[in-house]
């Protein structure tokens, strides 16, 4: 599914990562574990376009996707690509089913069947009563589910996480990782997801390891 090969990058002297091969298979859970400045927030725009490698390349579905530019790498990864970060970044002046349906619109799919998808995923994850409730009106539980509902709209090839469950309670966590696996299990859908959290590490398919920016 994903394949990035010989990954190198630095910020002015600092080599940050230092020739990262790194594969995941479609419906695999990878975490990636390390202690802080190792590079795996690094690593993980890389994977998702956001940032590009100095050398190296990454393959996701067949497409070189360093290679793309301009609008077609953002078409590219708004229709690939789903990201959820520590912070759910909603929209606070939209509601749930709002800000799910905003990657579908940048995709020109009509309004029609982009909330009828997404009241599908609220559904999927037991928040259907909460569709037209904004951010702030949402438990912070809620709020992740929401966001990992946007994540999924454009049916991306691949999720990637950012210390999804960073700013949640032990509780919370842990339903959002058994929300993780079950995407797994009924869709296969993939993920990548930066963690400190140990139960999440556990319940995932593969723990990759970074240290000083290479994989140990
Ligand atoms: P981790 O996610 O493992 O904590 P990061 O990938 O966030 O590590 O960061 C690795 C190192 O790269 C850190 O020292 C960080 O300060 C530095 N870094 C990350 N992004 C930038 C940037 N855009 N410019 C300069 N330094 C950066
Ligand atoms: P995390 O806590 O997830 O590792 P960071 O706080 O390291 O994230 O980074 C947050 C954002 O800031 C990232 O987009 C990263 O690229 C950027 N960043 C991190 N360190 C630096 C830096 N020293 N200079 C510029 N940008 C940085």
């Amino acid at each position: 599914m994903l394949k990035a090969t010989g990954i190198r990058k630095s910020y002015g002297n600092l080599q940050i990562l230092k020739g990262v091969n790194f594969e995941v298979q479609k419906g695999e859970i990878v975490s990636i574990i390390g202690p802080s400045g190792a590079g795996k927030s690094t690593l993980l725009h890389i994977l998702g376009t956001l940032d590009r490698p100095d050398v190296g390349s990454v393959e996701l579905k067949g497409t070189v996707v360093n290679r793309l530019n301009g609008d077609l790498l953002s078409t590219f990864r708004n229709q690939n690509i789903g990201f959820v970060f520590q912070f759910h970044h909603l929209l606070p002046e939209f509601s749930a089913i709002e800000n799910i349906c905003i990657p579908a619109f940048i995709a020109k799919t009509n309004k029609k069947q982009a909330e009828s998808r997404a009241l599908e995923l609220l559904d999927l994850f037991g928040l259907k009563d909460r569709a037209q409730h904004k951010p702030n009106q949402l438990s912070g539980g809620e709020q992740q589910r929401v966001a990992i509902a946007r994540a999924l709209i454009n049916n991306p090839s691949i999720i990637l996480a950012d210390e999804p469950s960073g700013n949640l309670d032990s509780e919370n966590a842990a339903g959002l990782h058994q929300l993780f696996v079950s995407l797994r299990d009924n869709f296969h859908q993939t993920f990548v997801i930066v963690t400190h959290n140990e139960h999440l590490a556990k319940t995932s398919d593969r723990v990759v390891s970074m240290k000083d920016g290479l994989i140990v």
